[in-house]
């Protein structure tokens, strides 16, 4: 059944997107020179949250040199799909250039239950490094939790580190994971000071480029600026209907509304954090990010030097919209053309400067998002949001009625769910749909580990929209159905340090996490998992292929074109259908430059 839908889906989008590639552009071929060399630059360009189908829904809709040129001059797959669980930012920005899911990234989510320290930590804070640039409080940022090498730090390791790696986001996470361990840098906004910033693990001082960037506080001009609606608003509303339906309403941005035109203040009257979190929230800093992005190739000479030199970009700007109006809005539809324009600024300023024949650019993103659950129940589709609290309370009554037969006061069940405080609250440990046993009181009272996950996923069960459930003991065991992608996907994102002892699976269209945002992803269903994958460069033939891919293929393939190492946890798979012939092979004895 899966098989025949995945066949049929494949073939859609492989006629909607040979429709896409209509517009007749030069062929890079005809600026081919004669021998190949290694590109000057690598640019991972990645748009958060930006579902595959958006490249056909609105292609018609694209300029000539955005996703169209990437289109028309790369190789793009169109059955690209991340094959782990969760599907979140920092996971997904782990994998594409590391070639690892979780399981080898040890990047298992955003955000998880340090059982060591008993704290929530992010895949990025750093307690041994300071913030260079952002505000008086805030925390500093490393790759530290990174557990895999990149293809920047092995290009760094394979030319004694005479190649430049850097990455850049408004989110840390965006910048960090991406350009590795061992980059020369990493970028990302501060919403508290309004500045590009960075930490104390790259260097002791931000470089002066950075600070001069920084003086001339580019995002404050940006302040009251008017979003409106790029095309005619008939567009959008023949796409994506009425521009504010009831389900948008959920979740107001301060000082904003959901209905264009949205004027980006924060509710604030000056440029301060309320603003510079506002602005996340809205195209503009995609193009303070582009702008940064050109200053950066300028400054650190980018694609200059003798050697390949590796760029990540990370546009976040798509994922916060995405999270606010859902992926069928006004607004994504509006983010999106937007970002197509973004490109092509950027795509141009790159062949000025260093000549996209020289560089070799792969665009993906780090997940998709599922509709609006309120929006996916009017569609019949059964949405709903499952409340923390439901699960919880299902755990701890499943719980207590097995262990604690004598209905003893006080419970001595009641601790047996880990507990942790943050930010001033005490939160049950159920975070990305893992809940977190709290094992010293199991030893205290003898309580067997598998035993306890068994009766609380099957109480578990019971909440309405829960699908599946999986235990620690099974998944360390490998005892998961063979051929089941729902169960290889948990496997491939479960990190048995960082992990919960059991990892919930809900329907699709069910929402699962506590967020206010009015719509998210996270889940193993197509959605969430179904991204764009183009690489384009002189190494690859340009086209539509629609073999199955994923963004952990990524690594490898661009390692072999690049004849480097491959990181050290790359698990994907060389694209070859793709490779110009030859390209795979290891070029003995081959000059860096031929
Ligand atoms: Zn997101």
């Amino acid at each position: 059944m899966k098989l025949m839908r995945r066949g049929q889906r494949s073939l859609t989008r492989l006629f909607l997107a040979v429709s896409l590639l209509t517009v007749s552009l030069p062929h890079p071929a005809a600026q081919r020179v004669e021998t190949r060399s290694k590109p000057r630059l690598v640019l991972l360009l990645v748009v958060d949250q930006f579902r595959y189908d958006y490249l056909e829904r609105f292609g018609d809709l694209f300029g000539p040199g955005g996703f169209r040129r990437l289109l028309q001059h790369g190789a793009s797959w169109v059955d690209a799909n991340y094959d782990y669980v969760p599907t979140y930012t920092a996971p997904g920005h782990a994998a594409m250039l590391t070639g690892a899911p979780p399981a080898g990234t040890g990047i298992v989510a955003n955000e998880w239950i340090e059982r060591e320290t008993n704290t929530q930590v992010t895949s990025v804070t750093d307690s041994s490094v300071k913030s260079l640039g952002g505000g008086l409080n805030e925390v500093g940022y490393s790759p530290r939790r990174l557990l895999a090498s990149t293809v920047g730090d092995e290009m760094r390791l394979a030319t004694n580190d005479r190649s430049k790696v850097i990455g850049i986001s408004l989110k840390p996470r965006s910048a960090i994971l991406p350009a590795g361990r061992h980059a020369n840098g990493a970028y990302w906004f501060s919403t508290q000071s309004g500045s590009m910033t960075s930490s104390t693990y790259y260097f002791k001082e931000l470089p002066n480029w950075v600070s001069d960037f920084n003086r001339a506080r580019p995002a404050d001009k940006y302040f009251g600026a008017k979003w409106e609606h790029l095309l005619p608003t008939s567009e959008y509303i023949r796409r994506a209907g009425p521009d504010t339906p009831v389900w948008e309403n959920l979740d107001h941005i301060v000082g904003d509304t959901n209905a264009f035109p949205h004027i980006i203040t924060g509710g604030a009257r000056a440029p301060g954090p309320a603003f510079y979190t506002a602005l996340d929230y809205s195209p503009f800093s995609n193009d303070l990010l582009v702008e940064f992005t050109k200053q950066t190739l300028v400054n650190e000479k980018l694609g200059q030097g003798g050697e390949t030199d590796v760029l990540t970009l990370s546009l976040s700007a798509n994922d916060y919209v995405g999270h606010h109006f859902g992926p069928y809005s006004h607004e994504v539809m509006d983010v999106t053309l937007r970002v197509d324009r973004q490109i092509a600024t950027l795509l141009d300023f790159i062949d000025n400067r260093i000549g996209l024949q020289n560089t070799l650019v792969v665009f993906t993103a780090d997940h998709g998002a599922a509709p609006i659950p309120e929006h996916a129940s009017v569609m019949g589709l059964d949405g709903r949001r499952i409340r923390f609290s439901e699960i919880l309370d299902a755990a701890n009554s499943a719980i207590s009625a097995r262990y604690n037969r004598g209905k003893k006061t006080p419970d001595p069940t009641a601790d047996y769910i880990f507990t942790y405080d943050y930010e001033g609250r005490r939160r049950g440990g159920l975070i990305n749909a893992n809940l977190y046993f709290n094992l010293k009181a199991l030893e205290r009272d003898g309580i067997n580990l598998d035993e306890i996950e068994q009766v609380t996923g099957e109480a578990i069960l019971r909440v309405p929209g829960i699908a599946r459930y999986f235990t620690r003991a099974q998944l360390l065991r490998g005892a998961v159905p063979a051929g089941d992608p729902i169960a290889r996907r948990v496997l491939n994102g479960f990190y048995s340090t960082r992990s919960g002892d059991l990892v919930i699976i809900q329907e699709p269209f069910k929402y699962l996490t506590e967020s206010a945002d009015a719509a998210t992803h996270g889940t193993g269903y197509s959605y969430d998992t179904h991204v764009p994958l183009v690489i384009m460069g002189q190494d690859f033939q340009p086209g539509i292929y629609s073999q199955s891919a994923t963004p952990t293929d990524i690594a490898a393939t661009i390692a072999a074109a690049l004849r480097i190492q491959a990181p050290s946890n790359s698990i994907g798979r060389i694209l070859l259908e793709a490779l110009v012939p030859g390209k795979e092979k290891a070029g003995v004895g081959r000059s860096s430059r031929q």
